[in-house]
């Protein structure tokens, strides 16, 4: 099935300079881009984003750490675009991710882990919606 995705390059990705590198990678693999800017969530605006993590001992500094820099978002589509990105992507701690992958590569902690990436139909269709309006999807 071809999905969509929502990928971000989180404050660490961009502020190391690893945009590229994950564009690179992603488009490697075959993901097609349908769109894509840089913003500057607000706490609010990042405590909305990880909502289901709301209550969870991380969710303070998550949230923190999603406002503290320009993130880079991107809506990807393929066939199984979800599954594909998240391998591209690896384990959210990066010890227990598979070499090669983002985060084994270049996460500095479980938290500061470089990508975010939707890991269902339903949480890609609200996060594509949190990020982009129709106008925006040029490539779709
Ligand atoms: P993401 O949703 O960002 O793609 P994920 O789906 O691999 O990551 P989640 O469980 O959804 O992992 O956690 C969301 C984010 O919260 C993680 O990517 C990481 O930045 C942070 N996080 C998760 N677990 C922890 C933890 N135990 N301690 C600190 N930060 C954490
Ligand atoms: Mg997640």
């Amino acid at each position: 099935m071809i999905e969509r995705t929502l990928s971000i390059v989180k404050p660490d990705g961009v502020s190391r300079g690893l945009t590229g590198t994950v564009i690179g990678r992603l488009e490697g693999e075959g993901l097609k881009i349908l769109a894509m800017k840089m913003i500057r969530m607000t706490k609010a605006q990042a405590k909305g984003f990880y909502k289901v993590h709301e209550g969870k001992p991380f969710f303070e500094s998550v949230t923190d750490f999603m406002s503290s820099g320009p993130c880079v978002v991107m809506i990807l589509e393929g066939e199984e675009g979800i599954r594909r990105y998240r391998n591209l992507m690896g384990a959210t701690y990066y010890k227990e991710a598979e070499a090669g992958t983002i985060r084994r590569d270049f996460a500095t902690d479980i938290e500061k882990n470089v990508v975010h990436g939707s890991d269902s139909v339903e949480t890609a269709g609200y996060e594509i919606n949190y990020f982009f309006n129709a106008l925006e999807v040029a490539g779709g």
